[in-house]
């Protein structure tokens, strides 16, 4: 009976390809449940054994689906476009087709390998012109799709209504009316470029130390003329969407931080010897008479204007200074504060007071208005700041309790807690909020400020519009023509795929443009009147082709349309989701965004694409480092009862758990693994390492583990002579529908680790007892089948059916046998526990004490004593005193 795994599997495997076991029917008087897993880049180095850990747990919950009754839609596809196949092009010239094919291939071996339940026959390909066509069409409808801020929801851009205004300046306006209310546009933008990739990068690819998330290489500002999408018109319904969703809290508040929702007020302040306002956003609208200067970002569109003649020199050198700076450099906390003073006054609204306007860094364009107004006596940047260039400080909330109040009455220290307002009223406004409390406060000066008609209450939103587009060959291209005359179109839907051109050069054109600028023949268009347009060269970002994929397989080969509309509406929402919380702000947001246009305009019919989401931990390794912290790679250790050294300097070195990496040589392949152990037992490790969500590092031993306890389960249930026929003996009849009952539990919860712990205590009982039924052997093989399909069909075909047990359904607790009939009594003599005895629940109390007093084990504490008290508590407890 020994367990041929190298045998069994590839068997099993070839069943299931070739009679399309896994193909999904869209089979309406089924319930449905589309359990999705986040789609892979096809790297050229295949997968690495953190990949099988999510698709084992969703094909483990797909399988078991099935047997439940249900239509499972279980699919997987490529996230294809993406920069190694492009620079590995650059170098040698292979299309990125070819190389993505060649990966592509490979990944699908690999998971083919792992024996899991797709349904091949609705893989996607976000490189393949059959899938971009439709990236393209989304593409349309947001450049053709406006936000309606009444409504709350996107609406076609020909329900836009043209204010009258508008229309008498003429076609132009109308025009740019439009064109500003698009939820895609083309324009001039303050971007980040990444100098390494030669590309720019929107803000969710930018970590917080400001470098690219793809090379870890620093962002620079560089304006371009890019596309955008509209994204914050969409920030409330992102947020209250989350409400509903069951997804981990960590990933909910990652995007809520990420929107960055916050209150405040507009406020507009006069410039002095200027017909013009600055206009600042606030969220402490309240501290209006504490504002003793203002501070502009270097880019903000009014400096020139601001600037006086004798400043000029200065604010110039000062702008240049600062566009050499990341973002993080200019509002780090700790830097220096730099800043000059343009020479101009603004008019404070609430007390008329000339306050200066100052130019610095740490104001930047992207958030707010790109101008604010700053309260030195209440924020700490702020007051900085003034003590740094000598501008009052002026105290207006009463720092009541503390310790310094007469420093920070005086302006000398900051209080950035609340407190009760004073110095805040003017007689020459009229405006007087002095004592009141905060909420008072904000709430009486908005009104003041609202019917002066000088500024208004303001939601803001940190979340920036969305760069769209990339320097790349290998992305999807815009169907975007830009025409001689300036006019801007969209290529027609009957003409779409827009395809990529052939180039012999992936090189990006000398002018930093996109390599599609390569393309003469490409590249230029004429019109049936004879005007010349050239084609967008930009392709759009990889995030494209992964915002909306869940959509496609529901109807992958359709031609005619994104997918049918009653398959849309039987299959969505996908109502599991796991992949690795890595794209919290990017994919998530991304893809709710899209999902919520498509929604308004009637094209899907939910409002949220992902019910709900799971985060797989990330699988580490062991790795080694010497005494002082120097990490050395695997094959340079060696374990000696149980320490490890260096196998050239013979130190002695510390196991540590890390990342797996390349130059540690501790990265492990699926396939290696599969052909030692079989991919049952790489099934069955990746869940048994621990709990699904937490980080684990990977470890040889334990593959061997679950290697045997597969190899012991086959050994006994393999062998006829085990397998009887007759009554089934209770106790493994009892443990069996326990077993049913807490793997099928541990399945539906995702703790599939413990599932396994009860798979291979039943297989102890077993094989302890030394014989099971038929039907006993049968049911532990539907059990063990979302685990370990291959042993499982492998068993099931053993005793005799002829059919997969993909579909059998999952057998059904008796619950008359999981309720208990007796009870292992502790038996004590004078308070003290001698020995245990089982005894049936419904036994009288009478027969009972006949039958512990008449037990052998009894008589040594009795003998020679008198029996004074039977003491019995149900279900609990007996003591005997003697004496
Ligand atoms: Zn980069």
């Amino acid at each position: 009976m020994e367990y041929k795994f190298a045998e069994i599997e590839p068997k099993w495997q070839k069943y299931w390809e070739e009679n399309k076991t896994f193909k999904t029917n869209d089979d309406y008087s089924k319930p449905k449940y589309y359990i999705l897993d986040m789609f892979p880049y096809p790297s050229g180095a295949g997968l690495h054994v953190g990949h099988p850990e999510g698709y084992t747990a969703t094909d483990i919950l797909s399988r078991y689906k099935r047997m439940k009754g249900f239509n499972v839609l279980h699919p997987m596809g490529y996230d294809a476009f993406g920069l190694p196949a492009e620079q590995y092009a650059m170098q040698t010239g292979t299309h990125p087709a070819i190389t993505t094919q060649k990966n592509c291939d490979n990944f699908r071996r690999q998971i083919k390998a792992i024996g899991l339940s797709y349904d091949w026959d609705r893989e996607i390909n976000t490189t393949d012109p059959k899938y971009f066509k439709w990236t393209q069409w989304i593409f349309k409808k947001l450049y053709d799709t406006y936000f309606d801020e009444e409504q709350q929801k996107g609406r076609p851009i020909s329900e836009l209504v043209i204010p009258e205004d508008i229309k008498a300046k003429g076609e132009t306006a109308v025009q740019e009316y439009i064109s500003e209310k698009r939820l895609a546009y083309y324009d001039n933008a303050q971007v980040w470029w990444c100098d390494s990739c030669k590309t720019v990068c929107a803000n969710e690819e930018v970590l917080t130390d400001g470098s690219h998330e793809k090379c870890g290489n620093t962002v620079i500002r560089k304006n371009l003329k890019q596309w955008l999408l509209r994204i914050p018109h969409y920030g409330e319904r992102l947020l209250s969407g989350l409400e509903n969703l069951d997804w981990p809290e960590g990933v909910k508040d990652m995007q809520r931080n990420w929107i960055g929702k916050s209150t405040g007020a507009e406020v507009d302040f006069a410039i002095d010897g200027l017909d013009k306002n600055l206009r600042v956003y606030t969220t402490r609208p309240d501290t209006l008479f504490g504002a003793t200067y203002m501070v502009i970002a270097p880019e903000h569109a009014l400096v020139n204007e601001i600037v006086t003649e004798d400043k000029k020199e200065s604010v110039d050198a000062y702008i240049k200074a600062a566009a050499l700076k990341s973002d993080l450099d200019r509002t780090d906390l700790a830097k220096e504060k730099t800043g000059v003073f343009t020479g101009r006054y603004a008019v404070n609204p609430v007390n008329k007071q000339l306050i200066p306007i100052w130019v610095a860094d740490y104001v930047l364009m992207g958030y707010g208005t790109g101008a604010i107004m700053a309260v030195p006596a209440h924020d700490t940047r702020d007051f900085e700041f003034a003590k740094e260039f000598d501008i009052p400080v002026n105290c207006i909330l009463d720092p009541k309790d503390a310790e310094n109040r007469d420093k920070i009455l005086a302006g000398d220290a900051c209080w950035t807690e609340d407190g009760a307002y004073i110095n805040s009223s003017s007689d020459e406004t009229g405006l007087d909020i002095n004592g009141l409390n905060k909420a008072a406060g904000i709430q009486q000066v908005v009104e003041w400020l609202e019917a002066k008609g000088i500024g208004k209450a303001t939601v803001n939103f940190k979340l920036r519009d969305w760069l769209f587009s990339r320097q790349r060959y290998w992305g999807e291209p815009f169907p975007v023509i830009h025409w001689e005359d300036g006019e801007v179109t969209l290529v027609e839907d009957e003409n779409l795929p827009l395809q990529l051109p052939n180039l012999e050069e992936y090189s990006p054109s000398a002018t930093g443009e996109s390599p599609l600028a390569n393309a003469e023949d490409w590249l230029m268009v004429t019109d049936k009147n004879g005007r010349k347009g050239r084609r967008e060269t930009n392709t759009m970002p990889q995030w494209a082709g992964s915002c909306w994929y869940y959509l496609r397989y529901i109807d992958p080969n359709n031609e005619d349309s994104i997918f049918d509309v009653k398959k849309e509406q039987y299959w969505m929402p996908v109502d599991l989701y796991v992949g690795g919380a890595e794209h919290a702000v990017l994919h998530l947001l991304y893809s709710r965004f899209w999902h919520k246009v498509l929604f308004d305009l009637g094209v899907v019919s939910t409002d949220e694409p992902f019910q709900k989401l799971f985060n797989q931990g990330m699988i580490l390794a062991f790795a080694y480092e010497t005494a002082t912290g120097a990490k050395v790679a695997s094959d340079l250790v060696e374990e000696k009862d149980g320490k490890y050294f260096h196998t050239e300097t013979g130190e002695e070195l510390r196991q540590i758990v890390a990342k797996m990496s390349k130059s540690l040589k501790n990265v492990v392949n699926p396939d290696d693994v599969i052909a030692h152990y079989g991919a049952d037992s790489l099934r069955l490790y990746e869940m048994f390492m621990g709990p699904l969500d937490e980080r684990k590092p990977w470890a040889e031993n334990g593959v061997k583990g679950v290697f045997n306890f597969l190899a012991r389960v086959y050994r006994f249930f393999a062998d006829p002579a085990k397998i009887v026929d007759g009554e089934e003996d209770k106790e493994v009849a009892k443990l069996l529908h326990q077993t049913i009952q807490k793997v099928a539990h541990d399945i539906e919860n995702m703790k599939f680790n413990t599932g396994i712990s009860a798979l291979m205590v039943f297989n102890n009982l077993a094989i302890k007892k030394g014989k099971v039924t038929k039907q006993t052997a049968e049911t532990f093989a539907k059990i063990l089948a979302p685990y370990a399909p291959h042993m499982a069909e492998e068993l099931w075909s053993l005793y005799g059916n002829k059919e997969t047990l993909a579909y059998e359904a999952w057998p059904e607790v008796d619950q008359s046998l999981l309720t208990e009939d007796s009870y292992e009594y502790p038996v004590s003599f004078n308070g003290k526990m001698r020995f245990k005895i089982e005894l049936p629940l419904d036994m009288p109390k009478d027969e009972i004490e006949n039958t512990v007093l008449a037990d052998e084990r009894a008589a040594k504490w009795i003998e020679g004593k008198t029996v004074r008290k039977f003491i019995f508590v149900p279900k609990k407890i007996i003591n005997i005193a003697v004496g």
